[in-house]
């Protein structure tokens, strides 16, 4: 017998798990974690039928599940109905960063641990935001798809087309991610790199961004916090989103803050879909309002196929820079975001429950993190 279950809900992988071993995070390759579980007495059920609520296999395991391991970019939403239907549940596991698709006031109404792999794929985030920016900037896309098409219509792409240099810069959320971006831009010449934040940035930090602008740039003290999100949306070219989802700020980017923002200004979002308002967001390229939007998060995921961000475009036909959930999600990420797993459940299983502070969301019935808003 078993000593509990383990469930592990992931997104399937078909042709592609047998091409490229380094596919951890897939169904068929199960985080490469399945003899480490039963190792340990525990039973593994992986699967990817997460939806819909309540008929999924997801649903049908609940009853006897433990601990149940999802990632960000196909989850299995972890509702209050679920939890519910859980009475065995200890700890949720994420296998990346980012754990909203848990309901988290749910999980400490029961004294459910919730997890994940903190830091484990912020770099490649940083990476995915840095070149969304520029493929929206540079108005990559159509100059791309005039390539496939035969086409040589230069005026046709560059007039959408800007540099990054020179340009204001603004982060919504400068933790992990935020700071890596603003880190990597500094090799563009920004004119401005602003953000906002309720956790102040070491001045160390800010100190060593200034730095490397005097140097490479010749410009000093080129980061500036701003303490209104609505002043500092109005400064900005270009608005980067990396701060975690949850009460405050679920739909913060709606119609009313995007008309605060300069007109023509680009919007990259990699931190969760429901920040934005996707209706607003389509609306404001559509008018020109925003000149582009681009990112990899959706809501709900898999994004339904009307989702208004596939088609979206400014009057160029231009101007959306979406791709699926990949950003957190590179082979490098994998290997990091699968080891981190491992490391959390061993802690599980010793019953030492020595995990890594920052990777504890939730724990004992109360936040452990700053990072899912102020609170008491
Ligand atoms: P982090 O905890 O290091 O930093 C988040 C920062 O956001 C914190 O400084 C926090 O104070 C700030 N914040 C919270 N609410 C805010 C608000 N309303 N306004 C301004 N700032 C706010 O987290 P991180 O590692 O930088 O990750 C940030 C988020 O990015 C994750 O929670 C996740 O949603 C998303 N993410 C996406 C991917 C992906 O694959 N697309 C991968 C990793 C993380």
């Amino acid at each position: 017998m078993s000593k509990g279950k383990v469930l592990l809900v992931l997104y399937r992988g078909n042709e592609h798990a047998k091409e490229e071993q380094k596919l951890l995070g897939c169904l068929e390759n199960e985080l490469g974690i399945r003899e480490f579980i039963e190792s340990h007495g525990y039973e593994l059920v992986s699967t990817d039928d997460k939806d819909p609520e309540p008929s999924s296999q997801v649903d049908k395991e609940l009853e006897d599940t433990e601990i149940i391991i999802t990632t960000p970019f196909f989850p299995a939403y972890v509702t209050k109905e679920r939890i519910a239907k859980a009475p065995k549940l200890k700890m949720c596991i994420t296998a990346g960063v980012g754990s909203d698709h848990i309901d988290l006031n749910a999980a400490n109404e029961r004294k459910i641990a919730v997890t994940e792999v903190t830091g484990s794929n912020v770099v490649s985030v940083a990476e995915h935001v840095i070149m969304t920016m520029l493929v929206l900037v540079r108005n990559f896309v159509p100059a791309h798809e005039q390539v496939k098409k035969g086409l040589w219509d230069i005026a046709g792409a560059a007039k959408d087309e800007y540099d990054l240099e020179d340009k204001v810069i603004a982060t919504v959320g400068a933790g992990r991610i935020g700071y890596r971006v603003l880190e990597r831009l500094i090799a563009f010449n920004p004119k401005k790199l602003l953000y906002y934040d309720y956790q102040d940035l070491p001045k160390d930090a800010i100190d060593k961004l200034n730095q490397a602008s005097k140097l490479f740039n010749g410009k000093d003290n080129i980061v500036e916090r701003v303490e209104n999100l609505e002043d500092m949306v109005g400064q900005a070219d270009v608005v980067t989103i990396n701060c975690p989802l949850h009460e405050k700020s679920k739909g913060l980017f709606n119609k009313e803050l995007i008309s605060k923002m300069k007109d023509g200004a680009w919007l990259v979002n990699t931190a969760r879909g429901a920040i934005c308002v996707a209706e607003d967001v389509a609306a404001a390229v559509k008018s020109g309002k925003l000149r582009g939007y681009g990112g990899d998060v959706w809501y709900p995921q898999p994004a339904p196929k009307d989702h208004p961000w596939r088609e979206m475009q400014n009057k160029h036909n231009a101007g959306n820079a979406m791709t699926p959930h990949v950003s957190g999600t590179s082979l490098d990420a994998q290997a990091r975001y699968a080891n981190g797993v491992k490391s959390i459940l061993n802690s599980y299983f010793t019953g030492k429950h020595d995990y890594r502070p920052q990777d504890v969301i939730v724990i004992d019935g109360d936040y452990a993190t700053k990072a899912y808003g102020q609170r008491k």
